[in-house]
């Protein structure tokens, strides 16, 4: 599919040819989409998912890039980005919270305390859309995603929307298995009654511990990788003696292992060299092969 070529659709939101993808990621890097879809809300998806299927053009799901990497070469094919267009956000009851995919998770932190509802606290520090929290069942401080999901609204390549409980899904340690090929659209988030005041300090020391171990004032993507049984990534590459290790722009933060940070200039080829060259001095060096957890996507250049 080329870039820059008009399509006979015309959504009520945006629709962008070539639009660099640095623009929608945490560490700024990546080349550029094909196309970039910003739905006007779930029914204007829906009508391009339809569309779309006549073409076959493959999908990429996008909601704040805090996860992925995008090669400098750009994504063939279509970005469909929920954050600014699924941002519905519902309390149903004194225990449950209906929120679509494109919802910040601090900010579904961050309502949920203030209306007296527990155990979303730990979402506050995670700087991604609910969707990326749910496609990886992110985590923090002890507590995971799906450990409060009850049901998700997920939609099929042909734009039809099911309901799907926690069970259908294999979920695992940031990661999430589907036996279909199905997107998640919206989620109902089942609480504990708790108490605003409690909540509210709970966020502010998950946020102070944060700012303490984490660099998180010069992009990044989080733990590059996923820690491996019994141990943890960030301590292996660290007596691996990578910390402050850099090729361009892109270095092993010296404030935390596990994290690649972009000094201003790095470009994703320098980022993925630099992970290629972690995993391999942390074998040589612990006999461990790391795993990524950030998502890798995209053409090389
Ligand atoms: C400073 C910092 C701290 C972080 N701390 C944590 C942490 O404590 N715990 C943690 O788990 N992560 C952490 N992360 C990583 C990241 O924020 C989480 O993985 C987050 O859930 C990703 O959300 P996103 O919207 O940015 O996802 P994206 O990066 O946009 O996407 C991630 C993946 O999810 C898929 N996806 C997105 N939306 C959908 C959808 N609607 N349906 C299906 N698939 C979808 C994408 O295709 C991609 O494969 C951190 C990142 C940063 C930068």
């Amino acid at each position: 599919m080329a870039a820059h070529r008009p399509v006979d659709f015309e959504p009520r939101g945006k629709l962008l040819y070539g639009e660099p993808m640095c623009r929608h990621t945490s560490w700024r890097v990546g080349g550029p989409a094909d196309l970039y879809f910003a739905p006007a809300d779930l029914q204007d998806l829906l009508d391009f998912l339809r569309f779309r299927q006549q073409k076959d053009w493959p999908v990429t799901w996008f909601g704040l890039g805090s996860n992925t990497l995008v090669r400098d070469g750009g994504i063939r094919g279509i970005v469909v980005a929920t954050h600014k267009s699924l941002g519905e956000i519902e309390l149903r009851d004194e225990r449950t919270v209906h929120a679509q995919v494109g919802v910040p998770c601090a900010k579904i932190a961050r309502l949920t305390a203030r209306n007296g509802l527990a155990d979303a606290e730990f979402f506050a520090g995670i700087p991604g859309t609910l969707g990326g929290a749910l496609a990886m069942n992110a985590g923090a401080h002890g507590r995971t995603t799906w450990e409060v999901v009850h049901d998700v609204e997920t939609v099929d390549p042909g734009g039809l929307i099911h309901r799907r409980r926690a069970v259908e899904f294999e979920i695992g340690y940031r990661s999430v298995r589907s036996p279909r090929e199905e997107w998640f659209v919206s989620a109902v988030l089942a609480l504990k009654a708790g108490d605003p005041v409690q909540s509210r300090e709970r966020i502010r020391e998950f946020l102070e511990s944060r700012a303490r171990s984490q660099p998180i004032r010069i992009p990044n993507a989080g733990s590059v990788f996923i820690n491996p049984p019994n141990d943890h990534a960030a301590r292996l590459i660290e007596t691996a003696g990578l910390k402050g290790v850099c090729v361009g722009g892109a270095c092993v933060s010296e404030k935390h292992a596990n994290f690649i940070v972009n000094h201003g200039t790095a470009s994703a080829t320098d980022i993925e060299t630099l992970i290629e060259q972690v995993v391999g001095k942390v074998k040589q060096v612990h006999g461990i092969v790391l795993q990524p957890e950030v998502r890798i996507v995209g053409e090389r250049p």
